[in-house]
């Protein structure tokens, strides 16, 4: 590694690279400091298809306060996970067809039970500021009329509460937001036996911003250290969740598991 690398990619974090880093070190530094591509697993896929169509309808509500047709969403969907997919590599029981079907359902449920009901003021729109004393920036998903912070999302599986690297993301934007209210939602569709849509609201209160400003100053001293532990035993750290699965077993040696 150059010396000061680390100390300049540190200079400026993002809220999705701070929760990169609190999940597996070894992750963010395959990612952000050594600049690899991260093979897209079917979670990646179906995660970047879904949220981009998403996005696609919102960014064109906020201009006509309709949301498009299903039809029209589902278009978009194909069109985004078609290239996802053909760079992908599936695990063992994945099926192009059978996810490409899952993403369809994922789509409409959202669009049809949460959309209409979200008032977007301002989507994937660029913020930064300061916390406790580092620069950050990002891009929040959704902000609606109300200073609402609405994160929408796909899961593979079923989703007990709300995660805590998604509770400091929205923590972090909600701090840099100057139009946040404080209020958050974040909207799963994930797939158990169906496809349900799950909505968890919350408001963030000053334990939350505490703990964001305690974190953020220790996870740029720990790039700055260059110690990246792969965190085997994260719920994350699978072939099917870890595109960088294969680089690190080269890396570190041991087997990352495969379901
Ligand atoms: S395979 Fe596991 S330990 Fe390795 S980078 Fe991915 S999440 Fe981290």
């Amino acid at each position: 590694m150059e010396a000061g690398l680390e100390m300049l990619l540190a200079e400026v974090l993002s809220p999705s690279q701070v929760s990169q880093f609190l999940n597996c070190p070894a992750k963010w530094m395959f990612r952000y400091l050594l600049d690899l591509k991260e093979p897209g697993t079917a979670a990646t896929a179906l995660g970047r298809a879904f949220h981009e169509t998403i996005a696609h309808n919102f960014r064109q509500k906020a201009e006509t306060a309709h949301d498009l047709a299903v039809a029209e969403c589902l278009d978009c969907f194909r069109k985004i996970l078609g290239p996802q997919l053909e760079e992908a590599k599936l695990q063992k029981g994945e099926h192009p067809m059978e996810l490409l079907e899952l993403g369809e359902t994922m789509v409409t449920k959202y669009i049809e039970d949460a959309a209409p009901l979200i008032r977007p003021a301002a989507v994937e729109s660029r913020v930064s500021g300061v916390i406790g004393g580092v620069k950050v920036s990002g891009y929040v998903d959704l902000l609606d009329i109300e200073g609402r912070i609405i994160d929408s999302k796909s899961a593979l599986k079923p989703l007990k509460g709300i995660a805590h690297h998604h509770h400091l993301q929205l923590t972090s934007y909600v701090m840099i937001t100057p139009a946040a209210s404080g209020a958050c939602r974040l909207d799963t569709v994930t797939k158990g036996k169906t496809v349900s849509l799950i909505q968890k609201s919350f408001f963030i209160n000053e334990k939350d911003r505490h703990y964001a400003e305690t974190i953020y100053p220790m996870v740029q001293d720990s790039i700055r250290e260059g110690i990246f532990l792969p965190r085997r035993s994260s719920p994350l750290c699978s072939r099917r969740f870890c595109g960088f699965w294969n680089v690190c077993e080269k890396e570190y040696g041991g087997s990352v598991r495969c379901d």
